[in-house]
């Protein structure tokens, strides 16, 4: 059955008179749907190809050697080039699905803190010899209700965030904690910061909040978007706090009907 949107808008005047505008938005939230199908569909067609250029792009790099001198650096370039764009479409592929909602009944026990552990292994990884001073700390044992891969996502693109846009040295510390209100996870970071005329619309695709100190980064642009998206699928909502040249601190906030306090699966034997 085809549905129909309505947008309200109420306007009071004074005591006791309303003036009450539906408009009915069925139509752009078709064109939103059409929109959402086609990049859905464009990335998925594209991924083949260039899977099969990344894989012959990754063989000669590996046999460098065997390559002229004069192509190397050009192979070299290519091989990067692809994979940055393999990352791309992983992540329009992914927005996608999160934003048509494919995937948002799957309801797993997730176990928070082998989860946020592994990730901050990863970040450990990433940051290599940046020497990262990283900081996981999750209180309990939280169980959270969701789907595993969008958490999974949500979660590593902003510690891989506080890695990237944190110098040398710096701290990235990342906590779960419970509350009256809900569960939060923190992730802060004490890295380059940002203005404050950007955080409404750092959660826009491909909005980056200053694009010339972000050429060495190789995001996708696309990070906090998900971020955004997933924590809607999952009732939450991100906070994002930030200074310039003192760093950052993104939270996650869930409402209390997505965590309980449990033992893992794996443990309860
Ligand atoms: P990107 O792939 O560019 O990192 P994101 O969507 O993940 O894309 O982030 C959008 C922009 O937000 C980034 O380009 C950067 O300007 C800013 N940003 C995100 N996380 C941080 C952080 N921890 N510290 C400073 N800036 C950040």
């Amino acid at each position: 059955k085809p549905h129909i949107y309505l947008e309200f808008q109420i306007n009071q005047f004074g005591d006791d008179d309303r003036l009450i505008v539906a408009k009915d938005v069925t139509r752009l939230h078709q064109l939103e749907q059409m929109r959402r199908d086609f990049i859905g569909n464009v990335s998925h067609e594209m991924r083949t190809p260039l899977t099969v250029i990344s894989g012959y792009l990754e063989t000669m790099v590996d046999h460098g050697e065997e390559l002229p001198a004069k192509w190397r650096r050009a192979v070299q370039t290519m091989a990067t080039q692809s994979s940055r764009m393999e990352a791309l479409i992983t992540d329009l592929i992914l927005l996608s699905m999160i934003e048509t909602g494919e995937h948002s009944a799957d309801q797993e026990s997730i176990d928070v803190k082998a989860m946020i552990g592994q990730i901050g292994n990863d970040a450990r990884a990433l940051s290599g010899d940046k020497n990262h001073h990283i900081d996981i700390s999750v209180a309990g044992q939280p169980l959270l209700k969701g789907d595993h891969k969008q958490l999974r996502s949500a979660f590593s693109n902003l510690v891989f965030n506080a890695v990237k846009y944190t110098p040398p040295g710096g701290r990235i510390t990342v906590t779960w904690r419970s509350d009256r209100d809900g569960a939060h996870l923190s992730v802060k970071d004490t890295g380059i910061g940002i203005d404050s005329t950007h955080i409404p619309r750092l959660t826009e695709r491909f909005y980056r909040a200053d694009p010339s100190r972000h050429q060495d980064t190789g995001g996708t642009g696309l990070g906090l978007a998900i971020v955004k998206h997933v924590l809607i699928n999952h009732d939450g909502h991100l906070e994002i706090n930030s200074r310039v040249g003192e760093g950052s601190e993104f939270t996650c906030h869930f409402p209390k009907g997505r965590v309980i306090e449990g033992v893992p699966e794996q443990t309860a034997r």
